[in-house]
């Protein structure tokens, strides 16, 4: 069986020593749990995952599901997955006793779904979509759809899906179309399609939940009038399950994560569709937004365990492969070496060690926040929610964007080989290809940064940022050894405050489009701002315990490791700060549209 393609002792390492899981058991909530329980899911995981996931990845990117008159066939493994997972209590896990969960922290879970995304990442999209609908709904619907969906969800009998894009929305989804016509029992029937439905349709089990978001009919324009509903795709009637007018009338041929159907839906074809409305109308999209949000750390998370898959599997190969021989002293008398000792493979390697760690840092970052927002009260609650609303657009972009890059430097690493089918680089490169797209494209997440949250609140969040990084800063600045990276970072946070100082004065002046024009650099310099925040703070632990007794020699090298990377980080890529920060500072408008187009 194929070995695992991350770092449990990494794992642990975020989890136990710099983010200290363990502190949230003192809360009543998790009290019931302690390094036994969450260890234990965590091998749960790694056991499906090594039982019915890794072993079917290649095998499913070859067969990927078939829409034949109407009806979805995924994979059988998909089924068999599907069944262990929801079997093992891992799909209801993180929610309320209540609803038969455990409630373990999202940050464990968080975990969890790492260990399973680095194995199948087209799988895990199944029972992530099923989490999202049940925890939406415990939300913001009736204690009857709750009670009606919700267990069925979490027991693994139905699953769930998130119906947003249409033709015409994707980006904008304030120019949704599909219409819900109020009913005399107070229901409303459904019509209109959606597109590029992730696990749309399928014969896994025998009813699937839509969240569709649409318009009832006469509702204002814009976001106001987009409501939320809840289409089964079977009507549950009595014990029986009969048609609610839900069609598959496409299915497309992806370029990746080729295991989850992406399904173009009708629904009400024959006007026999009905919905339910999820809390009260217009509201929709602000109760979609949790589960997007939810998801979008979820994505950032995506990126990140697939460029785990490809830097273990491209250090294996660099350890394996022999190529050439060093400049010094090269002589054709000497064998070739193994192609990890030449510096451009090494920097490849790093490149790749750096964003997975350093991003999956950051992520856990953001779940640990989402954890202590459930626990805390009042003002204290609120500044975790502002700090998610912050953070997340960044963890999503820098997951994605980069996880793209760190893939793509791993098949680099494999040369002509990872072009091929013979390793899994090329798979991993197409499946990680989406994570920019979906859930909000990177173009809309920075806008959403920029516009939402720094112009938006006039940069209040980014104070209570700045506050979270400044105690890392200075944990760090009590150690000679990274006092220099703990300076260095706090420099870079000045700059990012002078730069956003001149965004916020040239906001008031009624230029929108121009002072948004380059959010994507401005999200680009923030994401290594704030990576490099979590390599200080891994940085700080690794140096701890470098300084206390120890005489085992893996784990001192793994503190080592932990060090050589932060400095790769900050030399590497914090180093292109200077470049963002100089574009950002230059006035010369280039992408704003004028009267005469030059793009030509
Ligand atoms: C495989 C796959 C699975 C998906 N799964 C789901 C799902 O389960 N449920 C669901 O509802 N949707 C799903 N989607 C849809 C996905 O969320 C959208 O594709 C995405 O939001 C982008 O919308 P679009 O494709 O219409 O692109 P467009 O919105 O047309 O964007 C095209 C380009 O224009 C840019 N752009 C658009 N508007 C602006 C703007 N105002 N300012 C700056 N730049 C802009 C974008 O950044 C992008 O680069 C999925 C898509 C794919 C490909």
């Amino acid at each position: 069986m194929s070995a695992p393609l991350y770092s449990r002792r990494n794992l642990h390492f975020m989890l136990y020593e710099v983010f200290d899981v363990l502190s949230l058991t003192k809360h009543s909530y998790f009290a019931a749990h302690d390094s036994e329980s969450f260890n234990m899911v965590l091998d749960t995981a790694e056991g499906i995952a090594a039982k019915a996931m890794r072993p079917y990845l290649k095998e499913c990117d070859l067969h990927p599901p078939q829409l034949e008159d109407g009806n979805v066939k995924v994979h059988p493994a998909v089924h068999g997955y599907y069944r262990l997972f929801s079997e093992s209590g891992l799909l209801a896990a993180g929610f309320d006793e209540q609803y038969g969960g455990q409630q373990i922290p999202k940050t464990i879970y968080a975990a969890t779904d790492f260990i399973i995304g680095n194995a199948h990442n087209g799988f895990e999209m199944f029972t992530s979509l099923s989490i999202g609908v049940a925890r939406l709904l415990i939300s913001f619907a009736s204690p009857q759809l709750v009670n009606e969906y919700v267990p069925k969800i979490l027991s693994g009998a139905f699953t769930g899906t998130m119906c947003l894009t249409e033709t015409q929305a994707g980006s904008s989804l304030s120019d949704i179309a599909t219409t819900a016509y109020r009913q005399q029992e107070g229901n409303y029937k459904i019509k209109g399609q959606k597109i590029f439905i992730s696990a749309g349709d399928h014969n896994i089990t025998k009813n699937i939940i839509h969240l569709v978001l649409a318009r009832i009919e006469g509702a204002v324009k814009g976001v106001k009038g987009i409501s939320l509903f809840v289409v089964p795709k079977k009507r549950i009637v009595g014990s029986d399950l009969v048609t609610n007018d839900v069609h598959s009338i496409g299915i497309y041929h992806k370029m990746g994560q080729r295991s989850t159907p992406a399904m173009h839906l009708e629904f009400g074809a024959n006007n026999d569709c009905i919905g339910h409305l999820v809390g009260e109308e217009g509201k929709g999209l602000a109760y979609m937004f949790q589960m997007m949000n939810a998801a979008r750390l979820g994505v950032g998370l995506g990126g990140t365990f697939i460029a785990s898959a490809a830097y273990y599997a491209s250090l294996q190969y660099a350890r394996e492969r022999p190529q050439g021989r060093r400049p010094d002293g090269k002589t054709m008398n000497e064998p070739p070496v193994t192609i990890i000792h030449h510096p451009d493979v090494r920097r490849m390697l790093l490149l790749q060690k750096t964003f997975v760690e350093g991003s999956l840092s950051f992520l856990l970052q953001c779940f640990k926040y989402v954890d202590l927002e459930k626990i805390s009260d009042d003002d204290e609650k609120q500044r975790y929610t502002d700090l998610l609303e912050l953070l997340t657009p960044v963890a999503k972009t820098y997951g994605s964007e980069m996880g793209l890059v760190a893939v793509n430097n791993g098949l680099q690493v494999l040369g002509g080989y990872g072009y091929t089918e013979d390793f899994m680089l090329e798979q991993l490169a197409r499946d990680v290809r989406i994570m920019s797209l979906y859930e909000g494209t990177t173009g809309i997440q920075s806008l959403a940064l920029l516009g939402r949250q720094v112009i938006g609140n006039n940069g209040t969040t980014l104070e209570y940022w700045k506050d979270e990084v400044m105690k890392d800063i200075e944990a760090a600045q009590g150690y000679s050894n990274i006092q220099c990276y703990a300076d260095w970072l706090l420099n870079e946070v000045e700059e990012f405050s002078k730069i956003t100082h001149n965004v916020l004065a040239a906001a008031t002046k009624s230029k929108k489009e121009i002072v948004l024009s380059d959010a994507n650099l401005y999200m680009e310099m923030f994401a290594l701002i704030n990576i490099a925040w979590q390599w200080v703070k891994q940085g700080v632990v690794a140096q701890l315990k470098l300084n206390e007794f120890n005489d085992n020699p893996d784990e001192t090298k793994f503190y080592k490791s932990k060090l050589h990377s932060m400095k790769f980080f900050f030399h590497y890529e914090l180093i292109k700060t200077k470049a963002l920060s100089a574009r950002l500072r230059d006035h010369e408008v280039l992408t704003v549209i004028q009267d005469e187009d030059l793009i030509m």
